[in-house]
């Protein structure tokens, strides 16, 4: 199957600010974004190259559409039997099930169906019928995914249903290519996997980072906060390039809601979600688009998460 590629804008612009020192920024075009990795000596910089293939092997686990791939496997026979998959992959299921529960499907790992009828993003996308919409809200069902923590298997008990980690796996792998890195001794670098930015270390001694929060409304570039971190992730999701337009000019998100069958309509048109775990803050990012403004600030007070939030008239809203 073709796989589909997007460019987004660069979602996070880094500010480097008074920073004249040597500066090495290599992209390459996977998990069909951009992945860019910015390190800062000739020795991180030969060690951020390998990461590259890292990437590419978590892409090919991950991915919905790689025949070759292990999610591919399991969405095409844990239906007939369960499939054992690898610690990596159940790691990576177990945290989108405690997501897709604590946020009650506003995030949802079983949502595969659903994006696929709408194809979004792809060369296919479309809008489906109601009857097409219908078909398919009866396989969202994430407590007929059956995890096997004993047997590390996966059981689908309806058939037709399909796991997709697009709203996970970008930061999940940010933390996974930090950690590669920080093995192999860089202690300063920026993992940013198409707005899934995972910073290690700080710019300087006693001076965080400082990420730009891009403006979805502005040209490429343009940022209306900023945000200082080190250590962390910061994954923003939002009404950047990805949705399609109707005949009216509406305009549909890729975040799709698992009730209505229909891409969310929301009050948010950007959220960030700044956390060590970048797995989790790539997940609450996408439900908190999806749950909106109210929603989505409950949700975070209650999970203790740092957000910054962009409402479609142009509020900015900070937590905590
Ligand atoms: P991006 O991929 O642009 O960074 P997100 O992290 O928000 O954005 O993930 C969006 C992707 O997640 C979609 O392309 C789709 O694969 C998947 N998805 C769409 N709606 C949902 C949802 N409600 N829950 C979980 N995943 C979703
Ligand atoms: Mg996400």
């Amino acid at each position: 199957m073709m796989k589909k590629l997007f460019f987004p804008a660069c979602v996070l612009l880094l500010l480097f600010s008074s920073c004249s020192r040597k500066q090495y920024v290599e992209n390459e075009l996977l998990l069909s974004t951009i992945c860019t990795i910015t390190t800062f000596d000739d020795r991180d910089h030969e060690v951020s190259l390998e990461a590259f293939d890292l990437i590419a092997h978590y892409e090919k686990v991950f991915s919905r559409y790689d025949e070759d791939g292990e999610l591919y496997g399991v969405n095409k026979n844990a239906y007939d039997h369960p499939v054992v998959v690898s610690d990596e992959l159940f790691g990576i299921l177990e945290s989108a099930r405690a997501y897709t529960e604590a946020t009650d499907g506003a995030f949802n790992y079983a949502i595969g169906p659903l994006v696929s009828l709408w194809g979004i993003g792809t060369a296919d996308a479309r809008i489906p019928s109601d009857e097409e919409i219908a078909s398919v809200l009866g396989l969202l069902d994430w407590n007929d995914i059956v995890l096997d923590e004993n047997e590390r298997s996966v059981l689908f008990l309806t058939e037709g249903m399909e796991i997709d980690l697009g709203g996970i796996a970008k930061g999940w792998i940010s933390r996974a290519v930090a950690s590669f890195l920080e093995e192999r001794g860089v202690g300063r670098a920026i993992v940013n996997l198409g707005g899934n930015v995972y910073v290690i270390g700080r710019k300087s001694a006693g001076e965080d980072w400082t990420i730009g929060l891009q403006d979805p409304s502005s040209d490429r570039g343009g940022y209306f906060t900023t945000v200082r971190v080190s250590d962390c992730a910061v994954v923003t999701s939002g009404a950047y390039e990805r949705f399609i337009e109707d005949g009216e000019g509406r305009r549909y998100s890729h975040i799709l809601s698992s009730s209505s069958g229909r891409p969310v309509e929301t009050d948010l048109s950007s959220v960030s979600i700044i956390s060590p775990d970048a797995a989790k803050a790539d997940a609450y990012a996408t439900a908190c688009f999806a749950l909106g403004l109210e929603r989505a600030v409950e949700l975070c007070r209650a999970e203790d998460l740092e957000a910054v939030f962009l409402t479609t008239d142009g509020r900015c809203i900070r937590l905590p």
